[in-house]
């Protein structure tokens, strides 16, 4: 049922903006609009984009509030499992379309940003101006939103090793080799360490898809011996990632090496790591980190990656990325017209800081031992 528009406070509408249409922008945006708040979300790309790479989802939904079973039946479909980011993003993305309360806008750019005493707003590279009670940053590891919150420490920080993304679909694999449907092995599954490590997952079918389609077999491998390559084809410049390393970008001789050390791995991770470096549909993820020191200046505040950027190894970048928007949404029930937005993000923020610094600080220790022996 559609709320009625005025009930947030005072009769008047509270609106909040939101950079980044991705999956911390996404749920931010559905758990401000369960509270009443209309909600305008911007992302720079266009909407049929695709993620090849599986997460880790905690689905478990027992005692939650209402926007973190909501959210979580919308990511996982309540069970813990390994979920395709397509499969997250398209499905936060229906829900976010039919939520009248909520305006997508693709290919919308920030270009600017700022607040004064009565409201937030962004400046898109279209000359338009989007006011908000509250602007939330979603902008993802290379936050532009960042900058207005910490000036002292804008960056994420290169953690000196990579993590390749492999994955093929079940269907190629000789049949001898597919998992089965009785599968039930854990939903990810370490199955080397020496020399960083390595997983294997089997990634649950795509969303919409018939029950005859297949899953898919991912493997991921961590590297710490290409940080000259990484600089050199400007994937890290300093310590600061610009970007992600695709397939067809990856040299030959970068190829053949990880070919060669693949083909001693078990089967069906072998499989999927070769399958994806022969068509080149390889990615390599420079790993970054960032603690951070503030999440909110004003009646601004940061969520998802944008506000922690934690080394995969912790498997929990997008789990608390979830916890970021239902903490949002609790903080904004009571209000957020004038001074009430910086009470509410001041809230926000003494509940998420702690957590989300010692949830990345928790995967630090591999991160020094690894990407910087
Ligand atoms: C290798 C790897 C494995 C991982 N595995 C797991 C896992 O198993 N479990 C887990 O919980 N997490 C995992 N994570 C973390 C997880 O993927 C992220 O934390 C999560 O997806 C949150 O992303 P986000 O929406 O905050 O940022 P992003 O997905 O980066 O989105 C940012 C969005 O902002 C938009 N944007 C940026 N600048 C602008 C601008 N100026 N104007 C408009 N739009 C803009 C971008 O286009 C983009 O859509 C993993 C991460 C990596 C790298």
């Amino acid at each position: 049922m559609v709320k009625n528009i005025f009930e947030n406070t005072k009769d008047q509408i509270a609106t909040a903006v939101i950079v980044g249409a991705s999956l911390s922008g996404l749920m931010a945006g559905i758990a401000l609009a369960q509270e009443g708040v209309h909600v305008t979300i911007v992302d720079k790309v266009g909407e049929n984009r695709r993620g090849g790479s599986g997460l880790r989802v905690d689905g478990g939904t027992f005692g939650q509030s209402k926007t973190e079973k909501l959210l979580k039946n919308l990511v996982s479909g309540g069970k813990s499992s390994v979920q395709l980011w397509s499969s997250i993003e398209s499905r936060l993305r229906a829900e976010a379309k039919r939520n009248v309360k909520i305006d997508l806008r693709y290919n919308t750019r920030v270009v600017a940003l700022d607040q004064d005493d009565d409201a937030a707003w962004v400046v898109t590279d279209q000359g338009k101006t989007i006011r908000g009670d509250i602007l939330i940053g979603a902008d993802g590891h290379n936050s532009q939103v960042r900058g207005h919150i910490a000036p002292h420490k804008p960056h994420a920080t290169y953690s000196g090793y990579m993590g390749w993304i492999a994955s093929m679909s079940e269907d190629d694999l000789p049949e001898h080799l597919r998992p089965g449907f009785d599968y039930d092995g854990p939903a990810v599954e370490m199955f080397d360490s020496f020399d960083g490590f390595k997983f294997g997952s089997v990634i649950e079918r795509e969303e919409g898809s018939s029950e005859s389609e297949s899953r898919r077999i991912g493997c991921t491998w961590y590297d710490n011996k290409r940080s000259d390559l990484l600089r050199r084809l400007g994937s890290v410049d300093g310590m600061v990632v610009r970007h992600s390393l695709n397939g067809s970008d990856i040299p030959e001789q970068t190829l053949n090496e990880l070919a060669e050390q693949a083909s001693y791995w078990p089967e069906p991770w072998q499989s999927a790591a070769l399958y994806a470096i022969q068509t080149r549909t390889l990615i390599g993820i420079p790993i970054k980190e960032y603690v951070p020191d503030r999440l909110v200046n004003g009646r601004i505040a940061l969520v998802g990656d944008a506000a922690h950027v934690p080394a995969p190894v912790t498997a929990s970048g997008f789990n608390e990325s979830l916890q970021d928007a239902v903490a949002l949404g609790k903080c904004v029930e009571k209000g957020i017209h004038g001074q009430e937005a910086i009470q509410a993000l001041a809230k926000y923020e003494s509940l998420r800081l702690d957590k989300v610094r010692e949830m990345v600080q928790s995967g630090q220790f591999y991160s020094q031992s690894f990407g910087r022996p």
